[in-house]
């Protein structure tokens, strides 16, 4: 099993990043492989990493673990054992997580993979652990409003704001009440690249009539991040006519977005048209009252209590988003259970001030990267994903693959994948072939750095 782990934590480390192996992944033991039940039973040090990596990280400990162990979405059982205090490493710097001694010690679970009739609900984003304020009470409202009789009130409902505000949130917790209410309801949660990818995949393998049927046959749609279908044509299309047959049908549609529909670019207008027909609303970054609120029943929920000096000191540091307001949290529980302090405003100035140093500098995603290349080159996702071998084409193709390389942290894996499941030496071959010709076509150098300026401004 062993083995197995460490090809698990390399994987890992390419694709997101050696911080979450540090954080999370490399405490973790691989005790043990029923290969009859197909369960993996992993231990983790405490309570507190199992309770996170089953909740960020099930799908992808799935995900890989089933493709290493040759089995598809194995089940994942974390366990939280108990290890000698004394092994935690002492540190001074500010660490990431959360380790408090407090928090109880949950039973053994098993995680079944998800049945696809709830489409990956995450149960831990409810109503009750959404705090609601002036910044996002419509959208609550709206939202628990249409678990009371779906289809009916506000269809399609759509949420946008920015990053971190909620929206996710408010997603997963309208699929939980709803399943609450109607257990028979087949509810499907699909982030739009999810969606995007499981079109090109379906028409790369002639199952375009099996994707169809499985949306035909649902009767809660909820969208998270739509904008990423903006110059997807086909996969526009599709989703068009899906759309049509879930709102004859009186089926509950919801989206959420960055942007209001109308500043979605790349969207077709009679699309456009269909996602505002329904109940448009917004969330924004909350007044200092309700981070105050929010970081309260954050602390709560790890089993602590801030007193108001500090939630306000928090809540003032941070100003982007609620996610952020998050991290800051469990930054200062952390540094205080590990180096043993009581958490005082001393504490948290002292570790939040440190964070702001080190603060990462804003990741660009794929998405960015090709709204870059749409404004320089003639051609839709679902044509640079394609197979044409056209010669602008194959440029365009391997520029997205060179940003891609530069300006993210992602793995050739993920490039391949995002450009319509390429494999990992086909894009290492597009990375060297750009290379090369960027040695001599000063044009293509200019065209580099114009797109590069368009994408910083995204
Ligand atoms: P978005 O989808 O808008 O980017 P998320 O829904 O992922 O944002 O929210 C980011 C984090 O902030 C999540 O952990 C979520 O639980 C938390 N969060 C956002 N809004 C609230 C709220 N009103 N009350 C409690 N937690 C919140
Ligand atoms: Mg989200």
């Amino acid at each position: 099993m062993h083995g197995t782990w460490n090809e698990f934590l390399n994987i890992v480390h390419e694709e997101i990043g050696s911080r979450v192996v540090e954080t999370w992944f490399k405490s973790i033991k691989f005790e043990r492989w029923d290969s009859i039940e197909k369960i993996a039973y992993l231990v983790a040090p405490n309570a507190f990493v199992k309770d996170w990596v089953q909740k960020h990280y099930m799908q992808l400990l799935q995900m890989h673990l089933g493709r290493l162990l040759h089995v598809d979405m194995p089940r994942v059982s974390i366990e939280a054992g108990t290890r000698n205090p004394t092994e935690t490493k002492k540190t001074n710097a500010a660490p990431i997580l959360v380790i408090p001694a407090s928090v109880a010690q949950t039973k053994n679970s098993i995680v079944r993979a998800n049945k696809p009739r709830y489409g990956h609900i995450n149960k831990n984003y409810s109503f009750e652990n959404f705090v609601i304020g002036p910044s996002n009470s419509l959208a609550y409202a709206a939202a628990y409003a249409i678990t009371e009789q779906p289809g009916n009130r506000y269809n399609p409902l759509f949420i946008y704001g920015k990053s971190g505000l909620g929206k996710t949130h408010l997603l997963h917790a309208i699929g939980n009440e709803i399943k609450n209410r109607y257990p028979d309801a087949i509810i499907l949660y699909q982030p739009a690249d999810r969606f995007v990818s499981e079109f090109i995949n379906a028409i790369r393998f002639n199952k375009v009539h099996t994707f169809q049927r499985k949306y035909h046959t649902i009767d809660v749609l909820l969208i998270d991040d739509l904008q990423f279908i903006s110059h997807k044509e086909h996969t526009q299309e599709a989703f068009f006519h899906i759309f049509n047959a879930l709102y004859e049908s009186h089926k509950q549609i919801v989206f959420s977005s960055d942007l209001f529909p109308h500043d979605i670019e790349g969207i077709a207008d009679r699309l456009r048209s269909r996602l505002a027909c329904g109940l448009i609303t917004d969330i924004y970054m909350p007044s200092l009252e309700t981070k105050i609120a929010i970081l309260k029943k954050k602390a709560a929920s790890n089993s602590e209590v801030i007193d108001d000096e500090i939630a306000h000191f928090i809540a003032s540091q941070v100003t982007s988003s609620i996610r952020e307001l998050e991290g800051a949290l469990i930054r200062v529980l952390a540094f205080a259970t590990l180096t043993k302090q009581a958490i005082t405003i001393d504490l948290a100035k002292r570790v939040l001030n440190r964070a702001q140093y080190t603060k990462q500098k804003k990741m660009i995603d794929f998405n960015q990267i090709m709204t870059g290349i749409y404004k320089f080159y003639p051609y839709s996702y679902e044509v640079l994903c394609s197979k044409s071998r056209n010669k602008e084409l194959a440029q365009a193709r391997q520029v997205a693959m060179f940003l891609m390389k530069k300006l993210t942290d992602k793995s050739l894996r993920d490039i391949g994948s995002f450009l319509g499941g390429r494999d990992h030496t086909t894009i290492m071959h597009g990375l060297q072939k750009v290379e090369y010709v960027l040695h001599k076509d000063v044009k293509l150098q200019e065209k580099i750095k114009s797109i590069e300026k368009v994408i910083h401004t995204i």
